[in-house]
């Protein structure tokens, strides 16, 4: 039985009880989106998952500050220190200011945690914001003797570190085998760190570089793990209570924060970490040359080719809660078709215990049933064993509203107040209208057919007049072999 918090913490490999440092008072650091691009299916985990971290622990009493930055400079094209800033390269492609390409994706990525109702941050800092702190987290590297500068850019060394600390504890990676395989490669002559586990905490930029800093090494840009930790130390302090994010951000990056935090204030930045898994599309993981990412404004318009139809995004949410955040999850249009069942049975469920009328026993457990929610909740946020719950009172209201079950005036209260916790304020559903865009699309895909059929039956005059006026609205229909897509402007 767990009657307390108990959360897995990948520093130990191991599920422990959650003790705040300062209770009531909780500090959560969580790597947020780097804003290069629009929010696509993998970037909708995390914010879950650490949603529901946030609000179970508003539940229970703590006052929480979740701070989740916005990567604007420094997080590269590849993570071996040589390739372009994301931001940057962007910026080029679209001719347009990096502040630009960094705000216009941080609204999207807004726009998106309002549409899957996730609880704001407390604190947002940019990194582009945070160069002062930076800078001065390095300083006291080079001082330490943890890090040396080297033709102009800055870079941490891991052989030292390695000397007095267990650099590779928090992803489990071998230090000896990170060390050798990259001693051998650097005696190649290939870079200009002394050793290729070396990563940098400041890139020297040259002139064609759209984003640059004085510092004392030149001008130049901060390299990508160490906005997390200069910013995590100025707002939740040298030691807080949890670090969060995805699983693809364990090496290098949270190692390296780990590594730059431990050598600069003497302690790892946080008691628990904890990191979420990867969605992955029909079996296979999401990647730009499998050309599989499917954009989460696509979701809601079931404008791209590996949708069947739009889906909402409470749909998108309760398919993402149905796997404990831990294991992998895989997108297909069944298991989506089929959360969004499950998802209307819950929420009428909602309704049937308004209309329960009732009885002078109850014939069924609601204190058992909440303890085991609270439970399922309490073992490392088992959101799947919380909503198997959840359709257990569903069939026992539907029971006891045929008269098979029975519940008292008192149960049915709790029951209404239980199930309302659960559903709407810990897991962050709600009930969604038809919104206007829907209905919207459902005009379009009509139009659409009418279109088709009235080319099937060579009436192009028709079909092209469809066309043409839709255009006119902003519509650009196109067509292949799957059918017609449809673009709106
Ligand atoms: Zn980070």
């Amino acid at each position: 039985m767990v009657q307390e918090l108990q959360l897995y913490n990948t520093l130990h490999r191991n599920i422990e009880p959650f003790k705040p440092i300062a209770a009531p008072f909780v500090g959560i650091y969580v790597c947020g989106p780097t804003v290069y691009g629009e929010p696509h299916l993998g970037h909708v985990r995390g914010p879950i998952t650490f949603d529901i971290l946030h609000r179970y622990l508003l539940h229970l009493g703590y006052k929480v500050r979740l701070v989740r930055n916005i990567t604007d400079v420094g997080h590269l094209t590849n993570d071996s220190d040589d390739g372009d800033d994301k931001i940057a390269a962007k910026a080029k492609l679209e001719a347009l200011e990096p502040m630009e390409i960094a705000q216009m994706y941080t609204n999207s990525y807004h726009a998106m945690l309002m549409q899957l109702n996730v609880l704001p941050a407390s604190i947002e800092p940019r990194a582009s914001g945070h160069i002062v702190e930076q800078l001065e987290m390095i300083e006291t590297l080079i001082q330490k003797g943890f890090a040396y500068s080297s033709n102009g850019s800055v870079y941490f060394d891991v052989e030292k570190y390695s000397e007095t600390h267990d650099y590779g504890k928090l992803s489990g990676r071998i230090k000896e085998e990170l060390l050798a395989g990259s001693s051998r490669r650097n005696l190649e002559g290939q870079n200009e760190k002394r050793n290729t586990a070396d990563f940098a905490l400041w890139k020297k930029a040259d002139k064609s570089h759209i984003m640059q800093w004085n510092s004392p090494w030149g001008k130049g840009f901060p390299g990508w793990h160490i906005e997390c930790s200069a910013m995590s130390a100025k707002y939740l302090g040298t030691q807080f209570d949890i670090h969060g994010g995805g699983l693809d951000l364990l090496f290098p990056h949270h190692e390296s924060e780990v590594a730059q935090s431990t050598a600069c204030f003497g302690t790892n930045p946080a008691k628990l970490w904890m990191h979420h898994n990867m969605v992955t599309i029909n079996g296979q993981k999401m990647a730009k040359s499998l050309n599989n990412g499917i954009l989460v404004k696509d979701f809601f318009t079931g404008n791209n080719p590996l949708l069947d139809k739009a889906y909402s995004p409470m749909n998108l949410k309760f398919f993402i809660l149905q796997a404990h955040y831990r294991g992998t999850l895989d997108f297909s249009n069944e298991a989506l078709q089929a959360a969004e069942k499950g998802l209307n049975r819950l929420l009428e469920t909602r309704e049937t215990i308004e209309k329960l009328e009732p009885s002078a026993i109850s014939s069924w457990d609601v204190d058992k049933w909440v303890k085991e929610c609270f439970e399922a909740l309490n073992d490392d946020l088992n959101t799947p064993i919380l909503i198997a719950k959840l359709f257990e009172a569903v069939k026992q209201c539907n029971s006891t509203f045929a008269k098979i079950e029975s519940l008292s005036a008192e149960d049915i209260k709790k029951l209404q107040n239980f199930f309302s916790l659960f559903v709407f304020e810990i897991l962050g559903l709600q009930k969604e209208e038809k919104s206007q865009s829907n209905k919207e699309i459902e005009f379009l895909e009509l139009l659409i057919e009418l279109r088709r059929n009235a080319k099937e039956n060579k009436d192009f005059a028709t079909a092209d007049s469809i066309r043409n006026k839709l255009t006119e609205l902003g519509v650009t229909l196109k067509d292949s072999k799957e059918g017609t897509s449809f673009t709106i402007n």
